[in-house]
């Protein structure tokens, strides 16, 4: 299972589909990409292999965007199909995920939410766990990043995830705990990578990040990214110079 991710300049789907590429040795069912072409969320999955899933990118959706992410399933709940692959959205369609990993608290989690209004379309913990966001992110009128932050402090188990608002398009919110995310960091901090390894963004950028376990981090293009701890209100600040990276080495 992988997940990549691009947000900055450059057209973000060949990075993400090229990045799938090269997570296959870690296994997979499925496969999605859910691309952002700066006016709505264009989404595709399927069953089967990354190569299945060009196939249905070039019949159904506009591989148009600068901002995307991607994702190869290892299904654990749900069987695996093109509903239960990711991404997956919120109710509103707003907030997107891809996730690796387990929601050991799902499913109470799930009727909770069922209780005040939300319905669900697949069987998988990820999309419980991308509408409790959004209840806590509307609920409690915080941002993104902080809404993140509730959810993964409600949730048991295990995750790598990557978070995108529509609302909020130069952000992307990621987090570990059990598995693990890369973070490419462009120039000037005018693009950023995400991967479950450095693979995929290695000839881009030589700069990067892995986050620790219970770290997130709020990635914002043009501007920072910032990581803080899940549990409690610490940020780490990440200095840039320090980022070079062993990858040359
Ligand atoms: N638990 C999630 C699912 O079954 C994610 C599986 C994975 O790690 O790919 O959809």
């Amino acid at each position: 299972c992988g997940i990549t991710g691009y947000i900055g300049y450059r057209e973000a789907y060949p990075i993400i589909i090229n990045g799938l590429k090269r997570l296959e040795y870690r296994g997979y069912d499925s496969a999605g990409v859910m691309l952002f072409d700066g006016e709505q969320i264009n989404l595709s999955k399927t069953k089967g292999k990354v190569s299945s899933l060009e196939e249905k990118v070039a019949l159904e959706i506009s591989e148009k965007g600068f901002i995307g992410v991607g994702h190869t399933r290892w299904a654990t709940h749900g069987i695996p199909n093109d509903v239960n692959s990711h991404p997956h959205t919120s109710q509103s369609g707003n907030l997107v995920i891809v996730h690796n990993g387990i929601i050991e608290n799902y499913d109470t989690i799930k009727q909770e939410l069922i209780s005040r209004g939300y319905q669900f379309h697949s069987d998988t913990d990820t999309e419980v766990l991308i509408n409790l966001i959004e209840e806590i992110k509307t609920t409690e009128g915080v941002k993104l990043g902080k809404a993140v932050q509730i959810a993964l402090n409600q949730v048991i188990g295990a995750y790598a995830i990557a978070v995108f608002d529509k609302s909020k398009p130069d952000e992307i919110v990621v987090a570990k705990l059990g598995s693990p995310i890369a973070i490419g960091v462009g120039k000037d901090f005018q693009e950023f990578f995400i991967a479950s390894d450095a693979s995929p963004f290695i000839e881009y950028t030589k700069n990067a990040i892995y986050l620790e376990d219970e770290e997130m981090a709020i990635i914002k293009k043009g501007r920072e990214v910032r990581v803080r701890k899940i549990k409690g209100d610490a940020v780490i600040d990440v200095n840039i110079q320090q980022l070079k990276m062993n990858l040359e080495q």
